[in-house]
Order: C-alpha cells, then structure tokens, then sequence
C-alpha cells in the first residue's frame, strides 16, 4: 500500500529535507531538524499525494490514509506518553498546512486540537493550571470556528469571536487578554460554542477523532482558498502541487512567563548582517508574535533600540543561548540564512518550524558574499543565489540625504527603498487606484487578504506590528519598500484619514516612506540614484567570471552613458540619433530639413544640424573612450517630427517662414497609413542621402576630434530597417565615402564599421548576403517582434493581456524574446550570417536585452553581447552568468 504518512521525532524521522515535493517544506524541515537531534515536538506529516488525491476524488481519501494516520497518532502517543482524547493526561496537537514552498500565512493551521470538555480537565490537571487550560480551550473553539467550520470573516470585518472576547475585556474593564481569569475564560468557551451553533446550526464537535479529519480537510480545502490562489498567482506556484498536513504534538507557550514563543532569522533579513535578529513575546502562543497584536520584544541585545523593553538574551539567557546553538547548526547544514519559530514551554525549547528565509534583495547580497567568504558555499553558488530580477530592486531610488523633508512620524524600516503615492486605506482601493497612479497602502496591520493591494501599491505603510509580521515579511518577498510599527499614527478606516498629533492626513493625499529607516514624510520627497558598491560590486565581478556574453547599453546621451559605464557596461550597443532632434533649439532645423523643398533646401537645415549632432557624438566618444560605440542613423517616420494640430501648424509655419497651407499640405503629404511599415529606417536615408551624409559626417567628425584629444575611439555605424542587401550597400557607400573623406581632410586613420540592424524577417531570410556587406549585424528584436507576429507594438494593449489571460501567450513578446517563433528568426539570421562570415559580431538591441529568459536564450544561440538600458545593466551581467551556470548544470 501506498505510503501517505511521514513520522517524525527527534533522531527518529522517516522523511528528510529532500522529499519537499511530497512532504511540504515544513514537513521536510520538521523531519530534518529532528534527524540532527534538535527538540522538535513529535509528529507526522501527510503527503502532498493525498491532498491532490482529495482535490481529484471530491473529497475522498486515498485508500489506506485513515489507518496510517490512526498509526501515526499512536506512535506519537508513544513517544509523548499522552494520549488522545484522555480525560487524565490528554496528547493535543497541531494540524498545519505546508506547501513545497512557503506560502507564509496563506493556508490554515489549527492549534490545541484534542481538547473537548473531558479532555480539558486532564489539562488543568497535567499543567496544575487551571487558566492556561481555558486559554487553549478558548483559542481552540476558535480557529475550529473560523477555520474549520468557517466563521473567519471577509476582509475588513472583524472575527466574531474576537468581538465577544472584546466584550468580555470591557465587562471586566481590563486591557490585555492574559487579564481575564479563568471563569472568564470558561464563560468565554460557553459563548464561542453558542456562536457556531446559533451560525452554523451545528455544536462545535467534542469528539477529538471528528475534529482531527475536519482539521485536515479544512487544510486540505485551504490550498484552494482566495488568498492561496492569489498568492500562487503572483508568485508563479502551480495549482496541482497541493499542500502537505503537520499533524504535532502541541507545546506550549502560554504557559505563564516563563513560557512565550517566538520567531528569528538566523541573519538580519533587511541588511544580510551576519547576526541573529528576531522577535518574541512572552506567555503567548503560535501566531500572537506575527499577528501583531502585542508588539513583540527583541530577541538579542543587540538588537534593542528601548532600553526598557527586554530582550530574551537578558530574560533567558540559556534558552537563548540554545537557540544562538541550533542557529549555527541549522546554518551549517542548511548553508543559507534560516526563518525559524520556536517556542519555550516552561524554560524548555522546541522548534516549530525552519525555512530558507526570505530577504530584501540588499540581504541576499551580502548573505550570498559573506557565505562564500565563510566558506560555506563557493562563488559560482553565491552567483546563483542571486536572481536577475531581484537586483533590479537594489537599483531602486532612495531619498535624497540631502532633501529637507518634514518627517511626519517613525516606523521600523521593514523593506528598504523609497515610495511614494497617494494615500490609500484597503487593499480593494488600492488595486482600483493603482491603475491610475502610484499608491501607498495604509493599515493598522495587513493580513493575508490585502496581499493584492499590497502588489498593487508603490509601498505599505503599517500602525501596529514588528520586523517580522505579515506586512513586512510579505513586503520583502514582493520587494517593496515597507515601514510597519509606526505606533505614533492612529489609523481611522471609515474616515479613511490618519493622525499623527495634529496633522491628518487624509485619503488621496501624498506621503513618501522610506523603508531603509522607517521615516513618515508629508508630501512628495525628492529621490536619487543608488549607489552600487560593496558585496554588490564584489558579486557583480564574480558574475563577470563566468560570464561569456558581452553587455552593453543603449544610451543616447553621454549622461546615460557614463551611468551605464558605471553600471559596468562595455559599449553602447544602440545610441538612437533621432533624440537628438527633439530638443527645442534643433527641432526647428530639424522641420526646416523636413519641408525643404528640394535637396539643396534639405542641405541647408541640415548644415545647422551638423554641429549639433557633431557635439553630441564628441559627448558620448568622450565617454566611452576605449569602448565600441554603435551608433543608428536616423531610423522614425518623419512626421513624427512635424506639428498635428491646426494651431501649432500655424505657429510653426511662421516661425520658419512659409505659409500655413504650405506647411499643412506637408504633413498631410507625410501622413502614411501604416507609418510602422512606412518611409522610415534606412528608406529615408536612401532617398534623403543628404541626411545620411550629415550623419557620417558628424560621426566621423566627431571621432576625430576625440582621437586627437588622445582618446580611443571605436564608431561602429548601424544602418536601420534592411531587408534587402541592395539598401545596405546603398547606405554603407555614402557612410564609407564620407568616412574617407573626414579621415583624409583630418590626417587621421580611425578603425571603423558599418554594419544593420536586423529586424525585418526578410533580413534573417538573407542574412548571409548581408553578411557579405555588413561588419556586424545588431537585433532589433522590437521591430522583429512586430513585424514577425504582425502586431502592433502600438496597439497590444487592447489585446495581449487578454490573450495572457487565457493562456494563447505565455507572456508579453515585447518584453520576453518569443523563443519559439522569433527567437527561430533570429537563429536563421545567426546562421546564415555566420556562415559567410564566421567571426561576425553579433549582438541584440531591443527590449529583450534586459529580460533575463531572452539574455538566456542570446547566450545559447552564441551571441557576442547584448545591449539594454542602463539601469538593467547589472541585471543582465548576472544573467549572462546564470546562462553559463544553468549550461553546465544541464551537462
Ligand atoms: P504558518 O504556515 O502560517 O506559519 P504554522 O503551521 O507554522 O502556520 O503555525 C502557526 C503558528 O502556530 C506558528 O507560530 C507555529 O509556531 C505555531 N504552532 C504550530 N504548531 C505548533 C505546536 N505543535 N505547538 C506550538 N505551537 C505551534
Ligand atoms: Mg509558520
Ligand atoms: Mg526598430
């Protein structure tokens, strides 16, 4: 018979890390912490196999489930000499949910399971407690009620049961739960088992067995509840996998002050620190640390920043110590920073659960350096740690230091980086809003249910809650920038407005938060550019160890050169010239050039632009001294550079002198239907060579006077939109007459190429008769996007999220290489090319040049580099070096 049941208990555990597809990670981790004999209550795990067996059968257990299980309750009996269902020395456990990966708070867990009002005596009896026993009792009616037999309210409304415990806190006129005595609390059980009747028109159930199996079920059902599903969706998690079931042996932490519970992580998760960070609280128990309903205590030392609230160092100091024991140990053997909770019955301490812990992109960083550094793992490890994507957020802005901004109040910094947006108090508003500008969501604390909103918006503000509640944890993982704990703020939903003193700030209005240190502040602040040096550095050049791909930037302006330079790019793969035009003091030359009426007209606007454009190429030569440089000739319809409206013709049409009829009659002879596939690239160039002419010429000029500055200069010359051969060697004629011409009036012989973009399919069709003419060849996996699918960049909008939606694309072409289909066009071309000219240098140049899957795919099909953006730079070193290591892991 097929095996669905995993025990576990400390150096007795039948399941181990390895099997987190079948047991969940927690289930693996429960039994691998045991197998190296650390404390971990006894229990057993069932198989995600018999969740997904339950989802396919309506509900049916697979055969053999009930008597493993039953089997699985005696040995635990066994081990903890309790047993379940006892009205003298009761066995309570656990029932928790636990997915392959974590999907933290999302599905449901069920604590104190076993009690009833026989089996409740024997507690009081064992723990000679009488009001820790209506404690747990209380709590477990509870979560049976809001789990189980699913009383837990929709977002925004408040539990039940909590609103009768409020009561019976007012009544007693006391603040805190742990003030209420235990009559109070048996009262309380009474009430709680009366609302799931009058509710539910059922009685809570008292027979521990029935309990049990609906504890499973509801977390069996709680995989495919509306948090998990949204959860899985933004994180990419298969809706097959299931969730594996925890059933354990209950400890307790609420067992007076010399119990408590808590959670760590084994690093600073914010900064990647080498230190042990966390939060506890004392005569609490499971979820009360992360809820955010007390604010919990710090765990070290170290860590405090109020002297007067004390750490368990100082409270425990051998339990901490322990802890600081299996800190190491978990370390050492999982060789990557650890989530844990535990929790201390009586000065005695259990683990309850061990993760990979999740981190801003800063701390995995400085965790992936420092690991290797410690020798725990090597650089092509540290490398792999890291994803491309995630980077991204460390080249996020911060505020500027220098900005005198009016700091309103201060929060803990649970997620660094800067946001700012207009105010919003539920997550539904904040996913309406977000459509139409950047939001901040504010909440007293956020749950499971606002993880939308928390998408949506730019940044999370919280009142309540520590560096490891819900809203920061959550936070981090999106790479959000997050301030929780701002106790100062008092949040009022249904004015929908925050105080802080005096100042209301009301929904709508502005606020900036800085997630680096916690800072509140009115209005808009300014931001700045990150600074990247450090660990980051230290990775970055150890990705450029392995990498083979080359990375360069499209840049068109020497500012965003010299950033991409700094961002460790090796050449400008794509500086665009028509920018250039755009300006306010050249646009004028620029539509003088375009309404000229013959050649010599177009001569004349263009000789004003020559030096213009000369200054610029000189700019960005300067620049990238020493670093190919390729540059595009003018490559955009010209209308584009013309007047619309009626008016504007009529203001520019005087500016430069001709009449408004004239000038009308211009544009309307400029308007093309499909202006796309229209009189642009190189098509202008042919049968406008002057403007080609200008062009070299300022390039060329322009190299010069950078060569006799004694600087290197390496132009390469990109010809845009060939299809055919025959346009090429038209264009590449007049760039290298007039090439020739500059060098010999200059006395100056400078290296040079002239090579296409290829981006129309016909040029990956004939690329090996390009190839006979062009020194290099460039994607432009843009156009080639377009023109391949036929579909308008332009116009996607209207249909290609639909066409997500229902699964006919995987994603966007435009900002993922198609592979299948375009990337098959950019192979031919790659082939073809090659095949007449085996060292042609190739490279891409459109989006997909920072898009991680696309650098993949541009390594694999032997590319020389590829060219992205400046800020996406340092994402497609490290891409190129994950393309290197996921070669030699398939080998
Ligand atoms: P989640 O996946 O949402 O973290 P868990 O299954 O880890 O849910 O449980 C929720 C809380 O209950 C955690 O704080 C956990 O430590 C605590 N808990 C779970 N099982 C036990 C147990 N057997 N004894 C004491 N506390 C427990
Ligand atoms: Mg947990
Ligand atoms: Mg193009």
């Amino acid at each position: 018979m097929k095996k669905y049941v995993y025990f576990f208990a400390k150096n007795k555990s039948e399941g181990n890390a390895q099997m987190r597809d079948l047991l969940g990670g927690k289930g693996a981790n429960l039994a691998e912490m045991a197998r190296l004999g650390i404390p971990v209550p006894p229990g057993f795990t069932i198989t995600t196999e018999a969740c997904t067996y339950f989802y396919q059968n309506n509900g049916q257990y697979p055969e053999g489930l009930k008597e493993q299980v039953l089997e699985g309750m005696k040995r635990i009996e066994e081990e903890v000499g309790r047993k379940f269902g006892d009205s003298q020395n009761p066995l309570l456990v656990s029932v928790r949910s636990g997915a392959r990966v974590s999907m933290p708070g999302m599905m449901d867990t069920v604590l104190n399971l076993g009690l009833n009002d026989e089996t409740v005596k024997g507690l009081v009896k064992l723990s000679g407690d009488e009001r820790f026993a209506y404690d747990c009792y209380r709590r477990f009616v509870q979560m049976y009620g809001d789990v189980v037999m699913g009383l837990k309210p929709e977002e925004k409304e408040m539990d039940p049961f909590e609103k009768l415990l409020e009561k019976k806190k007012e009544e007693r006129g006391v603040k805190f739960d742990t003030e209420l005595t235990a009559d109070d609390l048996k009262e309380l059980v009474q009430e709680f088992k009366n609302l799931i009747r009058e509710k539910k028109g059922e009685e809570f159930p008292e027979d521990p067995w029935e309990q049990l199996w609906g504890a499973i079920d509801a977390v069996f059902l709680s995989w495919n509840n509306k948090r998990a599903i949204e959860y899985r969706k933004i994180h990419g998690i298969p809706d097959h996998w299931g969730t594996a079931v925890n059933v354990q042996t209950m400890v307790f932490g609420n067992m007076g002050e010399d119990s408590g519970t808590g959670v760590a992580f084994t690093r600073d998760p914010a900064t990647g620190e080498n230190v042990f960070y966390g939060e506890y609280l004392l005569n609490a128990q499971g979820e009360d640390v992360v809820a955010g309903i007390r604010t919990p205590l710090p765990l070290s030392k170290a860590q405090k920043t109020d002297e007067s609230l004390p750490s368990l160092e100082e409270i425990m100091p051998q339990v901490y110590q322990e802890l600081l024991k299996i800190r190491e140990i978990l370390e050492k053997h999982y060789r990557d920073m650890q989530d844990i909770e535990f929790t201390i019955e009586k000065g005695k301490l259990y683990m309850l659960q061990t993760r990979t812990g999740k981190r801003t992109a800063q701390a995995n960083v400085k965790i992936a350096v420092d690991m290797c550094k410690e020798g725990l793992i090597d650089k092509k490890e540290a490398v792999r740690r890291v994803k491309p994507e995630e980077i991204d957020q460390l080249l996020h802005p911060m505020i500027d230091p220098k900005a005198k901004v009016e700091v309103i109040a201060k929060g803990l910094p649970a997620s660094p980086g800067a946001a700012k947006g207009k105010v919003v108090f539920s997550a539904q508003d904040a996913v309406e809003e977000s459509k139409e500008g950047e939001v901040i969501l504010v909440r007293m604390e956020t749950s499971p249910e606002d993880i939308a909103g928390m998408h949506a918006a730019q940044g999370i503000l919280t009142a309540r809650g520590g560096m490891t509640s819900h809203a920061a944890v959550v936070a981090r993982g999106m790479g959000k920038p997050c301030v929780v704990g701002c106790e100062s703020i008092t949040v009022d939903y249904e004015k929908e407005e925050f105080r802080v003193g005096d100042i209301v700030v009301k929904r709508g209005e502005v606020i900036t938060i800085d997630g680096s240190t916690g800072r509140v502040i009115l209005g808009s602040a300014p931001m700045v550019e990150p600074q990247l040096k450090g660990e980051f550095a230290e990775l970055m050049r150890w990705a450029d160890e392995i990498r083979k791909l080359g990375v360069r930037t499209n840049a068109d302006t020497p500012h965003d050169a010299k950033l991409a330079r700094e961002f460790g790019a090796e050449g400008i793969g794509l500086c665009r010239t028509e920018h250039m035009f755009f300006a306010p003091d050249r646009i004028k030359a620029m539509r003088e050039m375009i309404i000229a009426r013959d050649a010599e007209g177009r001569k004349k606007a263009l000789e004003k632009l020559l030096p213009m454009q000369r200054e610029d190429f000189i700019g960005i030569f300067r620049v990238m001294e020493g670093l190919p440089v390729i540059i595009r000739l003018l490559d955009p319809p010209l209308h584009e550079f013309l007047p619309q409206e009626d008016e504007q013709i009529r203001e520019i049409a005087e500016e430069l002198g001709v009449s408004f009829e004239e000038l009308k009659a211009k544009v309307e002879g400029l308007r093309e239907l499909n202006p796309m596939l229209g009189h642009r690239g190189c098509r202008l160039g042919i049968t406008y060579p002057e403007i080609t002419e200008m062009q070299a010429k300022a390039i060329f000029e322009a190299a010069c006077q950078v060569y006799k500055e004694g600087k290197k200069v390496i132009p390469e010359i990109m010809v845009p939109l060939v299809g055919d051969v025959n346009e090429f060697r038209n264009q590449k004629e007049i760039i290298v007459r007039v090439a020739e011409e500059v060098m010999e009036k200059e006395g100056i012989k400078i290296e040079y190429m002239v090579g296409t973009m290829i981006e129309i399919p016909r040029a990956c069709l004939v690329a090996d008769e390009i190839a006979k003419e062009a020194d290099f060849f460039s994607f432009g996996t843009n156009d080639l996007t377009q023109m391949g699918f036929g579909f308008s960049r332009d116009d996607v909008g209207k249909f290609v999220p639909y066409y997500i939606e229902k699964g006919i694309l995987p994603r966007d072409p435009f900002s993922s290489l198609d592979i299948k289909g375009i990337g098959a066009l950019v192979k031919i071309g790659i082939e073809k090319g090659r095949s007449v000219k085996p060292e042609l240098e190739i490279g891409i140049c459109g989006e997909h040049g920072g898009d991680p899957d696309s650098i993949k795919f541009c390594h694999k099909v032997g590319m020389n580099y590829v060219s992205c953006s400046p800020f996406r730079v340092p994402v497609a070193r490290l891409s190129a070096a994950h393309a290197v290591l996921e070669e030699e892991e398939e080998k």
